[in-house]
């Protein structure tokens, strides 16, 4: 991995590793929601039934609605630094002037909140099925307690370290079983986080070439990069530049996929040219 592969990579790992407070604190307050929701059954115990589990999914959507907040500005923080990434990366090279690239951010807060509400609401459902479940085989409410308490724990979700690999893989205990695996309940905001966090350093990129002159764009796969794509074709093909090298305003379709981990930096041309 180069030193381009590693400052993108350990901006994500950054990302996750904040992602993983709000979703720590919220696991924690689940298991109250539902018993506090539950009916308690002649016998004693606390079983759930369609009334508690309405009750239920709205108090848990109203609190994920409050964590989308938190969520998306961490996310957005990160965004912002991977577009200061390329700049750095860009002045590296020594270029007479840098291009005011200040107004360009490709994504807005509220752009950013409505897709991780998104990806909130895909997580209800997957608790949703969780809760009627119980209803359906009437088992105690701990049980389905514990079980989303696990899907939302983030210390079971994997996460890869700045060289990409998995440095927490989940635990023993875990739940695997669909649906609602553990610590699958913020999957979709890392997916979310990884992706925006990528496309705004290689967009950003793209901007500072096309505003300088003599600049290009190398594009490179990730170190995680698995499976074979058009991706393997974009960062080797050659346009005349070199292998992977693009004139700016002629880069191939950028990201190619949702989760396209690719990284896009600028390169001076006449010194690609010259290695080529
Ligand atoms: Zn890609």
């Amino acid at each position: 991995m180069n030193e381009r592969q590693r400052a993108v990579a350990k901006l994500r790992y950054a990302a996750n590793r904040a992602i993983d407070g709000p979703y720590k604190d919220f696991a924690a307050q689940i298991e109250a929601i539902i018993l506090e929701r539950a009916r308690t059954a002649p016998d004693g115990t606390k079983r759930l039934d369609a009334a508690s589990v309405a009750a239920i999914r709205a108090e848990l959507r109203k609190r994920l609605l409050k964590l989308s907040g938190a969520l998306t500005l961490t996310i957005r923080d990160h965004i912002s630094d991977a577009e200061d990434l390329a700049i750095e990366q860009f002045k590296a090279t020594n270029p007479p002037e840098i291009p005011d690239t200040s107004r360009d951010n490709a994504l807005t807060v509220t752009a950013i909140g409505l897709l991780v509400i998104g990806a909130l609401e895909r997580s209800l459902t997957q608790v949703d099925r969780v809760l009627t479940g119980a209803v359906a085989s009437g088992v105690e409410a701990e049980i389905p307690a514990g079980r989303i308490t696990l899907f939302f724990d983030s210390t079971f979700s994997p996460i890869r370290n700045a060289a990409g690999e998995i440095i927490r893989a989940g635990k023993a205990e875990a739940i695997a079983s669909w649906p609602a695996a553990s610590g699958m309940g913020s999957s979709g905001v890392r997916l979310i986080a990884n992706h925006e966090i990528n496309t705004a350093n290689g967009s950003q990129a793209i901007i500072l070439a096309q505003r300088a002159e003599g600049y290009g764009i190398l594009w490179e796969l990730s170190p995680g990069h698995a499976q074979f794509d058009e991706c393997d074709f974009k960062s080797t093909d050659d346009s005349g530049l070199g292998p992977g090298i693009y004139s700016p305003f002629d880069v191939p379709e950028y990201p190619s996929h949702v989760g396209c981990q690719c990284i896009l930096t600028t390169v001076q041309l006449d010194r690609a040219e010259a290695a080529a």
